[in-house]
């Protein structure tokens, strides 16, 4: 079994308006996309931010400048004209889990993809915008709160996956590094994920990212292997040719660390099926 479900079915742009996208002929691409490449379980994770609803939650002027369509019809489209599964990718909002937890719990998902892009205001993946968190610099400080916040989220139960878990990465040496063994952040994670019943997410995306690495590091993702918790994977694909990319790579990577079962999601649920 192979499976995609943090899957966008339109990119980050201007222009992508969800009534040009949430239509059954972009669907039927990635699902012919997905089956030339194997993959048997897929399913579309809209970003949260997209939709006027999530305003409700957060009022973050990024999101306001994004928030145009409505979930609801997100949700209908997908559940009555694809054979896709529905999920969405949200964001972990410290302080607001109650609002965010109402809005999710009022539809009827297969999967939450749970995801740490911001620390308070600034996000860690907008470089050179308004809200780059790097413009602050010190990347012990930065590195220590993303994984902070991240153990957080897995910690609320709010989640099924966490995304790209050390998404903080994503710029490489485009960004400040911290130095030395990067176990010392990750273990500021550990707790929450320990404590929490979240898949963890290995993505081919930071394979597309200037960092050119999967996401999570392999020392993290054993980490969270022998804290019991299980692999989802996914390519966070924002076209139908993304699908499954990097996955040969993936695969093989995570036979070499021991891991034969992916995470498999309906209506919330999980199972294990064999990997591959
Ligand atoms: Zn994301
Ligand atoms: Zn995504």
């Amino acid at each position: 079994m192979l499976t995609d479900y943090h899957v966008h079915l339109r990119p980050d742009e201007e222009g992508t308006p969800g009534a040009e996208y949430f239509v059954t002929a972009n669907a039927e691409r990635y699902r012919e996309a997905a089956s030339e490449r194997g993959i048997e379980e897929l399913g579309v994770s809209e970003h949260i931010h997209r939709f006027v609803q999530a305003l409700d939650v957060w009022a973050h002027p990024w999101w306001r400048q994004w928030a145009n369509d409505d979930i609801d019809a997100y949700c209908a489209f997908v559940r009555e004209q694809t054979d896709l599964r529905l999920g969405i990718e949200v964001d972990y909002v410290p302080e607001r889990e109650d609002q965010m937890a109402t809005l999710l719990e009022a539809r009827e998902w297969d999967y939450v993809v749970g995801s740490v892009h911001f620390l308070r205001d600034k996000a860690v993946d907008m470089r050179d915008s308004e809200w780059d968190v790097w413009r602050e610099g010190d990347p012990e400080k930065v590195w220590s709160r993303y994984f902070e916040t991240l153990g957080e989220a897995a910690r609320t139960g709010m989640f099924d996956i966490l995304a790209h878990p050390d998404l903080v990465k994503v710029w490489g040496t485009g960004a400040p590094q911290p130095d030395g063994d990067l176990r010392r952040f990750y273990e500021r994670a550990m707790d929450g994920i320990a404590d929490s019943d979240v898949a963890i997410e290995v993505s081919t995306a930071g394979l597309r990212k200037p960092v050119g690495e999967i996401y999570p590091a392999r020392q993290f993702l054993e980490m969270c292997l022998e804290a019991g918790r299980p692999v989802a994977l996914s390519s966070d694909a924002h076209v139908p040719n993304d699908l499954g990319h990097g996955y040969d790579q993936a695969v093989e990577w995570l036979g070499e660390i021991g891991v034969t079962e992916l995470a498999v999601f309906e209506g919330r649920a999980r199972r294990l099926e064999p990997l591959g």
